[in-house]
């Protein structure tokens, strides 16, 4: 790097920290010892058009009449009216068990004659098969030599394992959903993982892509948080200011480790 683009690098990290300051202003960037991760959606590329297509393949493979967009979206209010049936007292099941019952009942909503196990299956293979995001490898290795290294997801672990040995990803920790009993944004999926890292939730910074479970989840654990906005969301009212915000992983690699170091 050149002398003055060094000047102009300093001066976007002394504006990003002043920014960030003025957000969060209890947290201190050397106090921080580990970075954690979300999986699908900040390392792992498949996101929503990713759902879609997977519903497309699911109604041809099983030969259903039905809009794969729509079988998404209802799909996804499944989920969240399924949640919310133990909202008080939450009920943790396997990824694969809930989608199974949630293909069951969008597939009896719509009249549709699908199989919801053979659909949920289908899904996780997808999951498993998913590809990195190009950055992610780099951005891991680049951060390693100065903090702990954690994934934590909500997954089940046959998928998710699978995922992160096919694209050789490494991590000091690992901690699904599964292996917690808890889903984020449960701050008890977070307390896990700060136990498992052997450190404060304040010395942990989790980044991650979903407001809801990446920045309310660690916030309400004592984590500080960035969110990976690369679909450039609002932040939802119930969401607090994250720590950082940035478009992409690469972004986040000179906030967290200044050119130098
Ligand atoms: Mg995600």
């Amino acid at each position: 790097m050149s002398p003055s683009s060094h000047l102009r690098q300093s001066a976007l990290n002394l504006r990003a920290s002043a920014a960030s300051s003025k957000r969060h202003p209890t947290v201190n960037l050397p106090d921080i010892r580990a970075v954690a991760f979300d999986g699908y959606g900040t390392l792992i590329n498949f996101t929503e058009p990713d759902f879609i297509v997977t519903m497309a393949e699911i109604c041809a493979r099983q030969g259903l009449q039905a809009d794969a967009a729509d079988l998404w979206r209802r799909f996804l209010r499944a989920s969240f009216l399924l949640r919310s049936e133990n909202h008080r007292d939450p009920v943790y099941r396997r990824y694969d068990a809930a989608w199974a019952i949630q293909f069951e009942r969008v597939f009896k909503r719509q009249r549709l004659p699908g199989d919801a196990w053979d659909a949920a299956n289908y899904l996780k293979a997808k999951l498993a098969e998913a590809p990195a995001f190009d950055e992610a490898h780099p951005v891991i290795e680049a951060l390693r030599p100065h903090y702990r290294i954690a994934l934590l997801s909500n997954a089940d672990d046959d998928f998710l394992h699978a995922c992160l040995a096919r694209n050789g990803l490494h991590f000091d920790v690992v901690l699904s959903s599964e292996q917690a009993g808890a889903i984020k944004p449960n701050p008890l999926i977070f307390l896990r993982l700060a136990e498992l890292l052997g450190l404060p939730p304040a010395a942990i910074l989790y980044a991650g892509d979903n407001p809801i479970p990446d920045v309310l989840g660690p916030a309400r654990a004592g984590m500080t948080a960035a969110w990976v906005n690369r679909a450039g969301l609002r932040r939802p009212r119930r969401v607090p200011p994250p720590y950082m915000r940035v478009r992409s992983l690469s972004e986040l690699l000179p906030l967290l480790v200044p050119p130098g170091e």
